[in-house]
């Protein structure tokens, strides 16, 4: 495999589902492969399979739409290391570029141009154990950081974790698990608890529904 090259899942234009640039015209690349496995997960069908690219061939695909922002998700993106470069290239290409990433990688040397929105793992994604908790050193103004919850353990657990870690006046995201628990509910626990966390909802799946590719 040449250190250029990437597998790729799938290159799409869709508007930004989640994170502070909801609803933005946004290019997806797709990485494909991740060594979790949450009990949630939208996009297994990253796991395996996809094709193997060169940087430029990515950099071509993703001009083809008239996009200011490009996300880089997966999958888990950082298990491919050329996934660095490809980042960088982005950035360089003058997109406003984020990065999807489950928190279980090491993120240290994300070029510091793109918005980190890492993930961290609670107890009922059952991927809890994976948490990389030195990410929490890395955490630039921009970055998000994104707990999805899926029960009443679960966001006690995440209001915990953001006490003990200190991360109050970080960008913090809570949402629902799509399949354990409603909407209502969570917005209901976060006003009551009065906690300054982002509510959100994957506006593509109110959109278009559960769509590979959207
Ligand atoms: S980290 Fe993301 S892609 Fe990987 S199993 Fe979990 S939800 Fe799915």
């Amino acid at each position: 495999m040449r250190s250029d090259s990437l597998r790729i899942t799938e290159i799409f234009y869709s508007l930004q589902g989640e994170s502070s640039t909801v609803g933005f015209p946004t290019v997806f690349v797709r990485l494909t492969g991740c060594p979790l496995r949450c009990q949630y997960c939208d996009t297994a069908y990253a796991f395996h399979g996809g094709k193997q690219w060169t940087l430029q061939t990515i950099l071509k695909a993703v001009a083809q739409y008239r996009a200011k922002y490009v996300t880089v998700s997966g999958g888990e993106p950082l298990a491919q290391p050329a996934c660095l470069a490809l980042l960088s290239a982005l950035c360089d290409a003058g997109y406003i570029v984020s990065l999807e990433t489950s928190g279980a990688m090491d993120v240290a040397a994300v070029d510091p141009r793109v918005m980190k929105v890492i993930d961290i793992k609670t107890p009922d994604s059952k991927e809890c154990q994976r948490n990389l908790l030195s990410n929490l050193q890395h955490l630039n103004a921009q970055d998000e950081i994104k707990f999805v919850i899926c029960s009443r353990a679960d966001f006690d657990w995440s209001v915990a974790f953001i006490k003990d870690h200190n991360l109050e006046d970080k960008n913090l995201l809570f949402s629902p698990s799509h399949h354990d628990i409603t909407p209502q509910s969570l917005a209901d626990w976060i006003l009551e608890d009065q906690i300054p966390v982002r509510f959100q909802l994957q506006l593509h799946k109110v959109i278009w529904g559960d769509v590979p590719g959207k």
